[in-house]
């Protein structure tokens, strides 16, 4: 079971000149299995949901609850999080200066499964996995996030996917950024994870070019902070012939 339920959800952005209100009210049920394609016009919000989601200590939930297999996230630490099964790739992951790919894996694993993955079976994961994202062997070297392109970020988050195997994944526009073979190469990994089975996804996008790759369970769409329509992919389909600009008149006429 990996159930994701995001109720009534509020947040606030804490910035220099106080708490700024962004989400207003999110509502998502996502099942095991499933993947939900959460689509939105720049500043709706969708980034914030996902820092809400991950702990991070700027955004302030101020009402609602987030649980994963009745799991209440919101009180929980952000390790504490990752422990109970939460995965986030985030827009713009984080450089870590000074350390190692393959030590950043290696201390992801240890502190989610609470004991030192097998050393030789460890490095064969590794590298299958960072060769499944078509990243060279030498990668593993290299300081995280440091100089990495668009892609190789966005390549590592999905070898991160495949190697540390959580319940729950948010993927904050995974597709950015990509040329047309890396956007094959992550959706492919993201198929890898979904043809698991039994995991939540949640994939954060404004294009929908990603969607011809990864075929959604639903689509929602978000304006100003709160999902205001859902569909399934036909939605996508409609959003890329017409726009959001409907959705945000009708959002603006509330
Ligand atoms: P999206 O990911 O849909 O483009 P975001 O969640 O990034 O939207 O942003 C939603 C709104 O919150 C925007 O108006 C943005 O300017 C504001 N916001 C987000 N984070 C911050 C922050 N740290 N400080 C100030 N404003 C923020
Ligand atoms: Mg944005
Ligand atoms: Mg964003």
């Amino acid at each position: 079971m990996s159930t994701l339920v995001i109720s009534d959800l509020h947040v606030d952005v804490l910035t220099e000149d106080g708490p700024k209100q962004i989400l207003k009210g999110v509502n998502l049920t996502i099942n095991p299995g499933e993947i939900h394609a959460l689509m939105g016009p720049n500043g709706s919000g969708k980034s914030t949901l996902a820092y809400a989601i991950a702990g991070h200590p700027k955004y302030e939930i101020t009402q609602g609850s987030v649980t994963l297999d009745g799991q209440e996230l919101t009180e929980m630490s952000v390790d504490e999080r990752a422990k109970a099964g939460l995965f986030l790739a985030m827009q713009y992951p984080v450089e870590v200066p000074g350390v190692s790919v393959a030590n950043f894996l290696r201390t992801a694993k240890t502190a989610l499964d609470g004991e030192a993955p097998k050393v030789r079976t460890w490095v064969k994961d590794v590298e299958k996995a960072l060769g499944q994202m078509q990243l060279d062997k030498s990668f593993s070297g290299r300081s995280v996030n440091e100089g990495f392109s668009g892609g190789e970020k966005k390549r590592h988050e999905i070898a991160q996917l495949e190697l540390l195997n959580p319940k729950a994944a948010i993927l904050d526009e995974t597709d950015s950024g990509l040329d047309i073979d890396a956007l094959r190469v992550v959706s492919d990994g993201v198929n890898r994870f979904a043809e698991k089975g039994d995991r939540a996804i949640v994939l954060i996008t404004h294009y929908t070019r990603i969607l011809r790759y990864i075929e959604p369970t639903f689509v929602h769409v978000f304006v100003d902070g709160r999902i205001v329509a859902e569909g399934g992919k036909e939605l996508a389909d409609q959003l890329e012939a017409d726009g959001y600009e409907r959705y945000i008149r009708e959002a603006a006429a509330v």
